[in-house]
C-alpha cells in the first residue's frame, strides 16, 4: 500500500514536471518568435540626482507581451533567454533600438543598459557597441552599460580587458544589484567601474532592519572614498528619499521616482530641489 502511494506520488511529480518542461519549450519557441516579429518592447525609467532633483538618466527595461499569457516578467523571461542562447540577439536588439529611440530624443538624457553575462562572453561585444553607436549615431558619453558581479567572475582578466575597451569608446559602466554578490569589495577595488547601483533589497529593508540601513552608509562612504557616485535602486517612499538626501547618496531611481515608462518625458534637466518628486516635494523637509 506504501509503495502503491510512492508511486502514485512519482507518477503525479512527473507529469507535473513533464507539464513545466512543456510549458517552457513552449515558452522558448515563443520566445524566438517574439524576437523575430518585434513582439518586445522598451521601457525607460527616470534617474535622478538626489540633492538637486536633475534628471540624470533612464534605465532601459525590456517587455514581452505574450499574444495569450499578457506581460511577461523579465524575471522569468531573461533566464530562459540565457538559457536557450536568445538572449545573445535579444541584448543586441536592445541596445540598437534603445541606442536609436534615444538618439531621437529631444532632450539629451543618458540611457542605462542591461547586459546579460552572457553577452560579455559572447563573440566581440565590444565590436557590437562601437558599431550600433556609429550606425545610431548616439555619442557614447550618453550610453551606460549595467553589469553584474556575475559578469566578471568567470574570467576575471578578460572582463577587465573588456571593461577597459567599452571605457575607451566613451561609454560608461555601472554594476547592478551591488551588494548581493559575495566579492563586492574585491570588484570595486579592480574594475573601474563608474557607478555603483545599491541593490533594491536594501531600500526594501531600511525601514525595518538598522543592519540594511548600516550597509547602505558603509556603502556609500565606500563610492565617496572611492570617487564613485551610488545610485541607490528600488526608492519607493518619501521616508527612503529623505535618507539618502541626508547620507549623501548620488542618484535615486525608483517608483517614487517615475515608473518604467514607454515614453520619456521631455523634462528639463535642471528641476530645482526639492521638486525630485513633484506630488510628493510638500513632503520633503526642508534643506535649503
Ligand atoms: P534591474 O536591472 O535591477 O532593473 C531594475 C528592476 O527594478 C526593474 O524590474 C524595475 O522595473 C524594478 N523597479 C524599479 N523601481 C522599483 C521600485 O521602486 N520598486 C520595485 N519593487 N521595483 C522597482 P524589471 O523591469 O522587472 O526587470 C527585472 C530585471 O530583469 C532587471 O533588474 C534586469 O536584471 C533584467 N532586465 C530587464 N531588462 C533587461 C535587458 O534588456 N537585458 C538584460 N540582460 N536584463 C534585463
Ligand atoms: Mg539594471
Ligand atoms: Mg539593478
Ligand atoms: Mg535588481
Amino acid at each position: 500500500r506504501a509503495k502503491a502511494t510512492i508511486g502514485q506520488t512519482v507518477a503525479f511529480y512527473e507529469a507535473r514536471m513533464d507539464e513545466q518542461v512543456r510549458e517552457r519549450r513552449a515558452l522558448t519557441k515563443e520566445l524566438w518568435q517574439a524576437l523575430a516579429s518585434e513582439g518586445f518592447r522598451l521601457h525607460y525609467q527616470v534617474q535622478k540626482a538626489v540633492a538637486t532633483g536633475e534628471v540624470t538618466g533612464y534605465e532601459v527595461l525590456l517587455r514581452w507581451t505574450h499574444p495569450e499569457r499578457g506581460a511577461i516578467s523579465p524575471a522569468e523571461f531573461i533566464p530562459l533567454a540565457e538559457s536557450c542562447g536568445a538572449i545573445v540577439p535579444l541584448g543586441e536588439w536592445v541596445l540598437r533600438t534603445a541606442c536609436r529611440e534615444a538618439a531621437s530624443w529631444t532632450v539629451p538624457h543618458r540611457i542605462a543598459v542591461n547586459l546579460s553575462p552572457l553577452q560579455l562572453g559572447h563573440g566581440d561585444l565590444v565590436e557590437m557597441v562601437r558599431s550600433i553607436l556609429a550606425e545610431t549615431g548616439l555619442v557614447p558619453e550618453r550610453l551606460e552599460l549595467e553589469i553584474t558581479e556575475s559578469s566578471i567572475v568567470a574570467d576575471k582578466e578578460r572582463a577587465l580587458e573588456m571593461l577597459r575597451a567599452l571605457k575607451a569608446l566613451g561609454v560608461t559602466v555601472a554594476i547592478d544589484d551591488f551588494g548581493t554578490g559575495y566579492s563586492s569589495l574585491e570588484t570595486l577595488r579592480s574594475f573601474p567601474f563608474d557607478k555603483i547601483k545599491l541593490d533594491r533589497s536594501f531600500m526594501t529593508e531600511v525601514e525595518t532592519s538598522p543592519q540594511a540601513k548600516a550597509i547602505i552608509r558603509a556603502i556609500l562612504a565606500l563610492g565617496r572614498s572611492l570617487e564613485i557616485p551610488v545610485l541607490a535602486e528600488g526608492v519607493e517612499t518619501c521616508q527612503q528619499l529623505d535618507l539618502l538626501q541626508r547620507e549623501g547618496c548620488d542618484e535615486a531611481q525608483g517608483y517614487l521616482l517615475g515608473r518604467p515608462a514607454a515614453v520619456v518625458e521631455a523634462v528639463a534637466t535642471t528641476m530645482a530641489a526639492p521638486s525630485l518628486v513633484p506630488e510628493a516635494a510638500a513632503s520633503l523637509p526642508d534643506r535649503a
